[in-house]
């Protein structure tokens, strides 16, 4: 059996992927590592839990001998409004760490996972079903770790042969974890704030159009990429992924097909607004479609359906 490592799994993508792949390899073969020590919302009595910091080489190193790792999911990264707060330390984490893996992963002979982003956009990208192959001169710090990101990962490929793989996420839904720093978190907080408050002020105005994804997709994406036939894969570090366009008046209207009474107002987070203007209104995502089968299963209507069910089951106790 394979032995994987997720770098960054207390996340709000590694700390549901972790139970994905730990279902898959099995709790034994499956070390969750993050930087946080206690971290509540990924079990560590089930499996494997380590803290390890990404840009320690040695410790990258070291958890990968000690367990005789096959595939890295390396997601540890400061996301794009936390990076504008602090772009040195996210340029640290995101590509020094990104770095230490790559190396790790060509010496020790591991597949890696590192997603992308859609923030490798820019104002100068067509905006509207934006081709995967296309201008890429983003304007934020975490829009350049990402396109370098990419590249980085382009070029141990092609140079050393190491198995590297990634997806440009959109915006991640979900209900287990928060996001933590991003541009499209309005979309997770507008469910928890409509099931338990009825009303949301939304810092992104109510037309911005950007992609999202609910979390079982993107759970099953990196999954489905890893294990894709390596051969098929023309563009292995960047494809484009998404489940649907939306904007928040769209969420907000969804919701209150289910919670009527849910009120939304708007007061404009400048920095935050002006990411998301510069990134596309929608993706085209045929490349993951054609070189491997990639496939959404939730739109809107049904992702709105299971976040409010969730939540509305989780705060009723
Ligand atoms: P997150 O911020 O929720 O989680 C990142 C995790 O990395 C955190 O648990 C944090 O403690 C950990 N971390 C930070 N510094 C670390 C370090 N030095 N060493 C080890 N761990 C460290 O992010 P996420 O939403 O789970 O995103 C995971 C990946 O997916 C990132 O690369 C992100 O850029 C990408 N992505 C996410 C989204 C999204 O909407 N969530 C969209 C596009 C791309």
């Amino acid at each position: 059996m394979k032995r994987v490592l997720i770098i960054g799994a207390a996340g709000q993508i590694g700390s549901e992927l972790a139970g994905a792949l730990r279902e898959r390899y099995g709790n034994n073969n499956v070390i969750a590592s993050d930087i946080k020590v206690n971290p509540d919302n990924i079990s560590t009595d089930e499996g494997i839990y380590r803290v390890v910091d990404c840009t320690d080489g040695k410790a990258v190193s070291d958890i990968v001998k000690k367990w005789d790792v096959h595939i890295i999911y390396h997601l540890a990264a400061v996301l794009s409004a936390a990076a504008e707060e602090n772009p040195q330390l996210a340029w640290h984490i995101n590509m020094t760490g990104l770095l230490n893996v790559l190396q790790v992963a060509r010496e020790h002979k591991c597949q890696v996972f590192h997603p992308s982003s859609i923030g490798v956009f820019g104002s100068t990208t067509p905006p509207n079903n934006t081709p995967q192959d296309t201008i890429q001169r983003p304007t934020t710090l975490y829009g350049i770790t990402k396109v370098a990101g990419e590249l980085l990962c382009d070029y141990y490929f092609n140079r050393f042969g190491v198995d590297t793989r990634g997806v440009r996420y959109p915006g991640i839904m979900s209900h287990r974890t928060l996001p933590g720093g991003g541009t499209t978190d309005y979309a997770a907080e507008i469910y928890y704030a409509a099931v338990r408050r009825k009303k949301y002020t939304c810092y992104l105005s109510k037309g911005t159009y950007l992609d999202m994804m609910y979390i079982p997709d993107a759970i099953r994406a990196a999954i489905d990429l890893m294990e894709a036939d390596s051969s098929k894969l023309k563009h292995r570090n960047s494809y484009n992924v998404t489940a649907m366009s939306v904007c928040p008046d769209d969420i907000a209207a969804e919701i209150r097909t289910l919670v009527p009474e849910f009120a939304m107002t708007y007061e404009i987070d400048p920095i935050r607004q002006d990411i998301a203007d510069s990134w596309p209104n929608s993706i085209d995502d045929n490349c993951a479609r054609e070189e491997w089968g990639w496939q959404p299963k939730y739109d809107l209507q049904s992702m709105t359906k299971e976040m409010v069910e969730t939540l509305t089951r989780r705060y009723r106790k």
